[in-house]
């Protein structure tokens, strides 16, 4: 089954004239597939860190741990290896590409995946069988990408990416601006297909409690001060609903 572990991962990034600020403190935390993981935590913990340092985004330096995907080392591979390997991360794909259709953007980055481009008799049928599933629009395909999107629009194409894809482990980075209603439904039906399909383990990091309404996670980590200072079950997310992350974040601040 596949298993991506994080091992007391450490991370800085620059910090203009100073030098570089650590804001990863040794973040622990395994992802199976088949299991919907939950990072909550408040704004300025570290939590789109934890992400891009996944990603590979060259601002973030990892300075100690690991990361690795069914034991293969993430950390070593370039961001196209990452995707290959079965890493999908939401931030890695460009966000502005006039010009370029849904379409054709799809089929680029399954080739970039697959190693081959997928004929187009066969792209063709499965983004059409992909598009039902998720009851998109048809039209949505021919739409240049990401050109006077919605939230839910991109939300929508980002979940038809991980319909396409089939990634062995998916990690949503819900910033923490913007999510109307409307995406809020298109991320949680997503996640919970996948979540159900027991093939793609999922991280979801998310500042607002509202999004696991709709999505029920496995495990629900509190992130505080750059490291993981909880974690639990469903339940710990509606304490959170209730309680807010003040104990939390006194908790990430001491350590
Ligand atoms: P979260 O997603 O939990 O709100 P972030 O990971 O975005 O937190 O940020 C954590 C801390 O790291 C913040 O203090 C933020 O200012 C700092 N930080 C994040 N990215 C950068 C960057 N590229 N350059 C400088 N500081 C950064
Ligand atoms: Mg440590
Ligand atoms: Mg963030």
């Amino acid at each position: 089954m596949a298993t991506l572990e994080i091992r007391d991962l450490h991370v800085s990034v620059a910090d203009g004239a100073e030098g570089t600020k650590e804001i990863l403190r040794g973040v622990d935390l395994t992802v199976k597939a088949g299991e919907t993981h939950a990072i909550m935590g408040p704004n300025g913990s570290g939590k789109s860190t934890l992400a891009y340092a996944v990603a590979g985004h060259p601002k973030y330096e990892v300075t100690s741990g690991a990361v690795t995907l069914d034991g293969e080392d993430v950390l070593a591979m370039s961001v196209d290896e990452r995707a290959r390997a079965g890493l999908f991360l939401a931030m890695q794909y460009p966000v502005e590409v006039p010009g370029v259709s849904v379409s054709n953007f799809l089929r680029s980055a399954m080739t970039a995946v697959r190693g081959e481009a997928p004929k187009l008799r066969e792209f063709s049928k499965e983004l059409k069988t992909a598009m039902e599933n998720l009851a998109i629009d048809p039209a949505f395909a021919q739409r240049s990408l990401n050109e006077g999107f919605s939230g839910g629009e991109k939300k929508r194409h980002e979940i038809l990416q991980l319909e396409l894809l089939k990634p062995k482990v998916a990690v949503l980075d819900e910033t923490d601006s913007g999510l109307d209603v409307d995406a809020l439904k298109v991320v949680s039906e997503g996640v919970n297909r996948f979540g159900a399909s027991g093939e793609t383990g999922v991280l979801l990091i998310t500042h607002y409690t509202r999004i696991l309404r709709y999505v029920k996670p496995d495990f629900v980590h509190v992130f505080a001060g750059g490291r993981v200072v909880a974690d639990g079950g469903p339940e710990l997310a509606d304490e959170l609903e209730n309680e807010g992350y003040e104990k939390y974040a006194k908790a990430g601040a001491a350590l």
